[in-house]
């Protein structure tokens, strides 16, 4: 007798879990190890979100159920957020969803959207929870090839006239987890003409969006016209706001996905905590001066892990977006190899690319979303390391 379904015997473990259970492992031993691997911020929540949350939960009208879609206030403040943010005009009780965090909204748009059999186009390196919902949802998942030459820009020429025709749904994610890849509107403008093209619709995952350097500003989605035609983006807090653990984020634009998103998930959930959401409208209607000074520690922390691998003969360019560094690993190396040589002779845990999809091997991601001291050491013992390549 078995207690577990076929569906999530056969699920491969989250892969995060598995490094946890290797670091642990390490740490029991006696090893120092710091992980690198961690793709959550590890800077506090602003301060005026927290004082926002407090006072909200002395307000007992809080403790009920939350509309479905999400308070009227959430939703006017995302819709208010993207107005001004990327010009773009919403209408607060038809194109925005508040969701219990984005990753929620990835599992449950794939069963809202898309019939089991049919197919979803996932970024080949892309953030895992897109394959893994589509396998949940009983839908192929087929990989969209994100090449280093091609700036990771999708490249639709790279797909079979049949795997074109079987898609139903194409997820993007830019700037990107794990290859920090960022765009301008002209690769929208180009995804949502194909995909208008062959009757794909399109899910842009923004989970990075406020998190750039440089004076680079990630475009939304639903600045090119007619994208609400095909499209809708998810938000989050999680990273621009480090509200991880709070769980909110949104989806907006193409009014049906988000009519049929809404419908599927009021039979699941009901929305998140009325004060999280009034916390987080405080976080979406702020000037984002909190946002900018995180980017800045960030982008200090980039520089340096840029540079110390440039000495260790490791060139990658200082990313625009996210807080990761995505780098070519050493030639002779496979992506495994060389996050277990970087782990035996460092005790660094670094995340080897081809967990993000078969195109990822290669590759290797670095997280800067660890304090100051800790990563001028993980610096430290990586400028150190032995294998020196050309
Ligand atoms: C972290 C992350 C998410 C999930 O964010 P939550 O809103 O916390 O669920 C979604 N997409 C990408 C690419 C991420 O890195």
């Amino acid at each position: 007798m078995s207690f577990t379904s076929n569906k999530i015997q056969q699920l491969p473990p989250y892969f995060f879990s598995s490094i946890d259970k290797k670091k642990k492992e390490l740490s029991d031993q006696g090893i120092d190890v710091i992980d690198l691997g961690i793709g959550a911020p590890d800077l506090p929540t602003p301060s005026f979100v927290i004082e926002t949350l407090k006072e909200e939960l002395s307000n007992p009208q809080n403790g009920k159920y939350s509309p479905y879609a999400g308070i009227p206030e959430y939703r006017e403040a995302v819709a208010s957020f993207y107005s001004k943010t990327y010009g773009v005009s919403l209408d607060p009780d038809t194109e925005v969803l508040a969701l219990i965090g984005s990753k929620e909204g990835i599992a449950n748009i794939i069963p809202a959207v898309v019939n089991p059999g049919e197919s979803v186009l996932v970024p080949d390196p892309g953030y895992p929870v897109y394959r893994t919902s589509a396998y949940l949802a009983g839908v192929h998942a087929i990989n969209l090839p994100l090449e280093r030459e091609n700036q990771y820009a999708p490249d639709f020429t790279k797909l079979s006239q049949k795997d074109i025709e079987q898609s139903k749904l194409l997820f993007l994610n830019y700037p990107g987890n794990p290859t920090s890849a960022t765009i301008d509107v002209s690769t929208f403008e180009h995804a949502v003409s194909f995909c208008r093209d062959n009757q794909i619709a399109v899910v842009h995952d923004s989970a990075y969006s406020l998190v750039t350097y440089e004076g680079y500003k990630a475009p939304s989605i639903l600045e090119v016209s007619g994208a609400k035609d095909i499209a809708i983006e998810m938000g989050s807090l999680s990273k621009s706001y480090n509200m991880t653990g709070w769980r909110i984020g949104y989806a907006v634009g193409n009014k049906e996905m988000i009519k049929a998103l809404a419908n599927l998930k009021s039979n699941i959930d009901t929305s998140q905590f009325m004060a999280i959401q009034k916390a987080a409208s405080a976080a979406l209607t702020s000037d984002h001066a909190s946002v900018r000074e995180n980017n800045e520690i960030y982008y200090k922390r980039m520089k340096k892990m840029v540079d110390a691998l440039g000495t260790i003969g490791i060139d990658v360019e200082l990313p625009k977006g996210s807080f990761f560094i995505w780098a070519p690993v050493p030639n002779g190396y496979s992506s495994a190899a060389f996050a277990e040589k970087v782990l035996i002779e460092t005790g660094v845990i670094i995340t080897p690319g081809n967990l993000f999809g078969p195109s990822g091997e290669g590759f290797f991601r670095l997280s800067m979303s660890v304090s100051n001291d800790r990563l001028d050491e993980a610096i430290k013992r990586i400028a150190n390391l032995k294998a020196r390549v050309k």
